[in-house]
C-alpha cells in the first residue's frame, strides 16, 4: 500500500496509474521522467478505446505480481488487484493536455471507478470542465520566478496555476508541493498565503525524489530528509488554516488537512 492509502483509504494494489497523454509543456527539473524522448506529436485515443483497455493493460502490468511467480502476494490481493477500483490519472505528462478529458473521466465515473486526477495547472479551463472524485493541482513555488526557474514552463503559466487553485473551494481537492531542497524549501509564509486562497481540502507536501531522468537535472542532495519536509510542512501549516493531519516517512510527505 502506498501512502493514499494511509491517508485517503485508496487500496493502492486495486489503484490503476494512468495517462491519457505523454505530452507537458512544463519542464520540472525535478521530474522523473524525460524530455528528450517525448513525442513531438501524438494521436489520441477516443475516451471509450481508454476505457476498454484499462483491465487488459493493468493485468499486463500486474503479471510479475502473480501469486503462482511471487509468494510474497496473496492469492487473494491478486484476485483483488485484478479487479481495479481506482483510476490515478497522473503517470507521466500532463492530462489537462488530453482534449477529451472531461468524458473520459465521466466515463470512468460512470463505470464506478474513484478517480483522481492530478494536474499541474497550467490549464484552468479544462480542470473547470472536469469532475474528478479528488482533484489535484501542483503548488511547486512560492512566487512566479521561482516557478519558472524550477518548473520551466513553455509559456508563463503562473497566472493560470493561481486560477486554477481557485477553483479548488468546493470540491474534494488536494494541492501537491513537491519539496525540493536548496530550490523551493523558503517562504512558507508564501505558500501558506496561497493555500489560504485556494482553500483546498488537502495538502501533500511531498520531498522530491532522486529518480529516473531528474538525476541528470539535480543533485542526491536536492532530496530532503523527511525531518526537513515535516519542518516544513509544519511552518506552512501555522501560517494559514490548516493543520496536519497525518504523515509516511518512508514516502517523506505530510498531508495537511483544512481546519476550516
Ligand atoms: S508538470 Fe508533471 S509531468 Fe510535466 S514536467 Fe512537471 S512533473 Fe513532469
Amino acid at each position: 500500500m502506498c501512502y493514499k492509502h494511509q491517508f485517503y483509504g485508496i487500496d493502492s494494489h486495486r489503484c490503476v496509474q494512468m495517462t491519457p497523454t505523454l505530452r507537458c509543456n512544463q519542464r520540472c527539473r525535478f521530474c522523473w521522467r524525460s524530455f528528450e524522448h517525448e513525442p513531438g506529436e501524438e494521436e489520441e485515443c477516443a475516451p471509450g478505446t481508454i476505457l476498454a483497455g484499462i483491465h487488459k493493460l493493468q493485468k499486463k502490468s500486474l503479471a510479475g505480481y502473480n501469486a503462482v511467480l511471487a509468494n510474497t502476494v496473496t492469492e487473494e490481493r491478486w484476485q483483488e488487484a485484478l479487479e481495479p477500483k481506482h483510476i490515478a490519472i497522473s503517470l507521466s505528462g500532463e492530462p489537462t493536455l488530453y482534449h477529451q478529458l472531461p468524458t473520459l473521466i465521466d466515463l470512468f465515473n460512470q463505470d464506478g471507478y474513484t478517480t483522481f486526477l492530478v494536474s499541474n495547472g497550467t490549464n484552468p479551463d479544462m480542470l473547470a470542465r472536469c469532475r474528478p472524485y479528488q482533484m489535484y493541482v501542483s503548488l511547486d513555488a512560492p512566487d512566479e520566478e521561482t516557478y519558472l526557474s524550477l518548473c520551466r514552463p513553455l509559456e508563463n503559466y503562473w497566472g493560470a496555476v493561481l486560477e486554477s487553485l481557485s477553483l479548488l473551494t468546493s470540491r474534494r481537492s488536494a494541492v501537491r508541493i513537491t519539496l525540493v531542497k536548496g530550490l523551493n524549501d523558503f517562504a512558507p509564509e508564501r505558500y501558506a498565503a496561497l493555500l489560504q486562497e485556494s482553500g483546498a481540502m488537502f495538502v501533500e507536501v511531498k520531498g522530491y525524489m532522486f529518480l529516473g531522468y531528474s538525476r541528470n537535472r539535480l543533485e542526491r542532495e536536492n532530496m530532503p530528509e523527511h525531518e526537513r519536509v515535516r519542518l516544513f510542512a509544519g511552518q506552512i501549516a501555522s501560517a494559514c488554516d490548516y493543520r496536519i493531519r497525518d504523515e509516511n516517512e518512508l514516502s517523506r510527505v505530510v498531508c495537511l488537512e483544512r481546519e476550516i
